[in-house]
């Protein structure tokens, strides 16, 4: 009716459903071997039906890709204010860095000795992300923050092992990321939940009762995952070491603290740094990404190998620690990433990096203040480099959730914030704005939640059905994710 099927650029075309039979792209050279009958050679081995390949020309192809690539939402095409995961512009230079033939074309297996230059930037990566962590001893191996929370908990692990101390629990916040607890119990340990008290950090009261000789490690954020800076660091981590534990940090936050305070500093034994987030690599569309570990003096010689060294002439190899965990990964890490996040350092300097946070920061508090007044803050008080505000009185008032306002968002062409994390709050809205977003970004985007708000007040409807304009109206998100529809079945063959 609406001409639907006869439209040009429809995003869900397949390649597919585009083309003729009689369309090519490709124009094999002349045969110049003899010719050899292949059904005599291999009988039933060669195929009677010809394979169900797209029938296409080259210029098919080419917009086929580009209407895809045009269909992705990224940092590049919009603001994408995604709390937790700091979706920041990732400076192209970075990626110009990782391609040079040199780091591009390196072979794990090429001689130490020709690999100087690559051996050389892993070991000032690991100096310098040390630097930053206030932690000596550094691995580039884990391939993500999860796997670094992995890592550091298996290294904690064999330094009990090794002292004949066989703890059993860890301790975790309620607001901590869903993949602490997760790397708890894949590490054999119980997880312990930590109450959160009224100002968003750790209850030191309840966590003192928690600690028992029992007690591996206590793994915590910091700033934590709703913006907010633990003012009871010190105490925690004392409170934890005298017991004989140690204390994991997730460093997922980094870009709030970066060149201004070090978590080795705050009593932090093992801390993760997600490069992906922290520094430049592009992600959130499942590309490679690297959570280098940094381990206080105690724990150096169990971090998994190899680790870049150099001796007393300079030259670079790589070495396993002496009682090291084992390998997380296979080769050196995910090296292109490895390479972009000593780019990052490199041009920004320590003054342009403690900048960072010093921008994130401010970003992030100059959007609470200009949004509270539609959305109560979870907490009020100065936050760090994101914020988390609640719709619980939204949802009450007027019957719209968080979930409603988020899909309202993509109607005006933004990326909704993280919703319904941390779990501890009711009808959560997680905003992080991060270090790279313009005042006039901000404000923009500040204009369309409030007005978003006024929506939900005179005509909730609008938002319990948006989104209107996206490709696809509201998902069954559950089954969106259960139950992917994502095989294409060949129809009836074209062409031969
Ligand atoms: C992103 C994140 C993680 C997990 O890191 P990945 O690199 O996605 O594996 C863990 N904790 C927090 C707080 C995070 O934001």
């Amino acid at each position: 009716m609406r001409g639907d099927d006869l439209r040009e650029r429809r995003i869900g075309t397949l390649i597919f459903e585009l083309g003729a039979e009689e369309s090519r792209c490709v124009e094999p050279p002349r045969a110049d071997v003899p010719q050899v009958d292949l059904q005599a050679a291999l009988g039933e081995q060669v195929r009677t039906v010809p394979p169900a390949l797209p029938h296409v020309t080259e210029v098919d192809i080419a917009r086929h890709y580009e209407r895809l690539a045009s269909a992705n939402f990224g940092v590049d095409s919009g603001f994408y204010p995604l709390g937790s995961c700091t979706m920041k512009y990732n400076p192209k230079v970075d990626e110009w860095a990782c391609r040079l033939p040199g780091f591009a074309g390196v072979h794990p297996y090429q001689p130490e000795s020709s690999a100087q230059g690559a051996l050389e930037l892993m070991w000032e990566l690991q100096g310098m992300l040390g630097e930053i962590a206030g932690l000596p001893a550094v691995t580039l191996q884990p391939a993500a923050g999860a796997h670094g929370e992995l890592t550091g908990l298996l290294v904690i692990r064999a330094y009990h092992s090794a002292r004949g101390d066989s703890r059993k629990k860890v301790l975790v916040p309620d607001s901590a990321h869903g993949t602490n607890p997760a790397t708890v119990a894949m590490c054999g340990y119980e997880v312990v939940q930590v109450p959160s008290d009224e100002r968003g950090g750790v209850d030191l009261e309840a966590l003192k009762g928690l600690l028992d000789t029992d007690v591996a490690a206590l793994m915590l954020t910091n700033p934590n995952t709703l913006g907010l800076f633990d003012e009871n660091i010190a105490r925690i981590t004392e409170a934890v070491h005298a017991i004989g534990a140690l204390v994991y940090c997730d460093g997922a936050n980094l870009n709030a603290i970066l060149g201004k305070s070090r978590p080795g500093d705050m009593g932090f034994d093992a801390l993760h740094i997600n490069l992906h987030k922290t520094f430049a690599t592009p992600h959130g569309g499942g590309g490679p990404g690297a959570g280098p570990v940094a381990v206080s003096a105690q724990l150096a010689e169990y971090l998994p190998g190899p680790v870049a060294t150099r001796d007393g002439e300079g030259t670079y190899s790589l070495s396993i620690p002496e009682s090291s965990i084992g390998r997380m990964r296979s080769f050196a890490g995910n090296f292109g990433v490895l390479v972009r996040a000593y780019a990052y350092m490199r041009a920004m300097g320590r003054l342009g990096l403690a900048e960072v946070s010093e921008q994130a920061v401010l970003s992030a508090n100059y959007l609470k203040e200009l949004l509270r007044q539609a959305w109560p803050l979870a907490y009020d008080r100065v936050c760090m480099h994101e914020f988390v505000l609640s719709g619980a009185q939204m949802r009450k008032e007027h019957g719209v959730r968080t979930l409603d306002v988020a899909k309202r968002l993509l109607d005006y062409g933004y990326h909704p914030p993280t919703v319904y994390f941390p779990l501890i709050v009711d009808e959560a809205m997680m905003i992080e704005p991060t270090e790279t977003e313009g005042k006039a970004t901000l404000d923009r985007f500040a204009a369309v939640l409030l007005r978003i708000a006024e929506e939900a007040a005179e005509n909730p409807d609008l938002l319990h059905g948006a989104p209107y304009t996206t490709p696809v109206r509201r998902l069954d998100e559950a089954a969106a994710v259960k139950r992917p529809d994502l095989a294409w079945r060949p129809g009836p063959v074209v062409g031969g």
